[in-house]
């Protein structure tokens, strides 16, 4: 995550709360995308620290465990450089150019010149992020997908160039007469039918088949692993996306919740404050005077029942804005004390935190220790099979 100071509830329902339930899941690592950060604010990035901090204190807040989960910073973990620079000898340059937000958010942040070299490399960076950990998922939305791609045909492209040792056709075809007739026919026809119609069922059957085989040795096993995704050895193992359900959170205007709008309620929001900005959210303009009929559809307040309220409640709303039988006050009541009540184990987290910055620095510190060390594995194999490893 691009550090961009304190989050808000969107992040929370759309980010946070799917990291904490994954963090059970998998072995995750999260990070503070410092140096991406530096790709839109490089003319002033005396803003980046204190976003950092703030950042990291929210995702401890929010339930993010750095006992069940590595959290680091990416400026912390030097190898991201180091592979994102040995990735870009290999990377096509309209591979770049082509990926869907390069154009967008140049259109976007239009008051910034980002006809630089770093912006158009970044999702490069964001491969070299991903591969560097060898990732089997990359929790991401919809947009992000593109960026998940990229980086898969970036690790094809590096395994095919650099994963092949001298003869590799020729032992793989040896290895495979070794595994007797019968099996090295039926493993012929699976290679085929996952390379040619990339039929995932027929891989995973060649993959269980090659481990029950008992008369070829370990690296023959493992170069046909390899030669069955069409390539050599598998250094950069290719990702896949974890799609993250879409979050229904809404601002408090009914458009997406973003800073950018202007519309948002922090995690650390004073319950005062709270009060106050639901207060005045606006409501369906049909409702002038207390007795006029509305349409929840109409309102952002019912966007919000969506997220928070039981379905007597939401029951409660439709009836009661239709008929006029409630004030919208009244009805802006059950969300205010759901969104208060969501936020006070967040908020005391936080403080713990905030009261205890250098508890913060060491959650990170070791955690940039350990990715440090996932880093230094990959990179050796890395530079050894580029030959660099004199
Ligand atoms: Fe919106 Fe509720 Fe008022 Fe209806 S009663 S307009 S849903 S705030």
């Amino acid at each position: 995550m691009r550090p961009t100071g304190k989050l808000h509830l969107g992040h929370y329902h759309g980010v946070l709360k799917n990291w904490v339930k994954l963090q059970h899941e998998y072995e995750c690592f999260f990070f503070v995308a410092d140096w991406h950060a530096l790709t839109t604010t490089y003319d002033d990035p005396s803003v980046i620290e204190q976003s950092v901090w703030d950042m990291v204190i929210d995702w401890l807040a929010a339930g993010v465990n750095p006992g069940s989960a590595t959290l680091f910073l990416q400026s912390k973990v030097p190898e991201h450089a180091e592979l994102h620079l040995l990735l870009s000898m290999i990377t096509p340059l309209g591979w770049l150019e082509r990926v869907p937000t390069y154009k967008d958010q140049q259109e976007k942040l239009k008051d910034k010149d980002l006809a630089t070299y770093g912006f158009l490399g970044y999702p490069l960076l964001q491969s070299a992020d991903i591969l560097l950990y060898r990732a089997g998922h990359v929790p991401v939305g919809a947009d992000q997908v593109s960026h998940v791609e990229i980086t898969r045909e970036i690790a094809r492209r590096f395994n095919y160039k650099f994963g092949r040792e001298p003869g590799f056709e020729e032992n793989a075809q040896a290895a495979v007469k070794k595994m007797g007739k019968k099996a090295a026919k039926l493993y012929t026809n699976l290679r085929k039918r996952y390379t040619e119609e990339g039929d995932g069922e027929a891989l995973a059957t060649a993959q269980a088949l090659l481990k029950e085989q008992q008369n070829i040795t370990l690296g023959d096993k493992e170069r046909l692993m390899g030669y069955l995704e069409g390539g050599g050895k598998v250094i950069l193992p290719e990702p896949q996306a974890l799609l993250t359900p879409e979050s229904k959170m809404p601002g408090l205007d009914g458009q997406k919740m973003s800073k950018s709008y202007g519309n948002t309620i922090s995690l650390r929001e004073h319950p005062d404050d709270v009060e106050k900005k639901i207060r005045t959210m606006r409501t369906d303009p049909a409702r002038v005077r207390r007795d006029d009929p509305g349409e929840p559809e109409n309102c952002p307040v019912w966007q919000l029942h969506e997220v928070y309220s039981n379905d007597e409640v939401k029951d409660w709303v439709q009836k009661g804005c239709r008929n006029a039988g409630i004030g919208c006050i009244e009805c802006k009541g059950p969300v205010t004390d759901a969104i208060k009540a969501e936020l006070i184990p967040i908020q005391e987290r936080a403080e713990h935190f905030e009261n205890n910055p250098d508890l913060v620095k060491t959650v990170i510190q070791e955690g940039s220790e350990k990715a440090r060390d996932a880093a230094r594995d990959t990179m050796e194999d890395v530079r050894h099979v580029m030959g660099l490893s004199y």
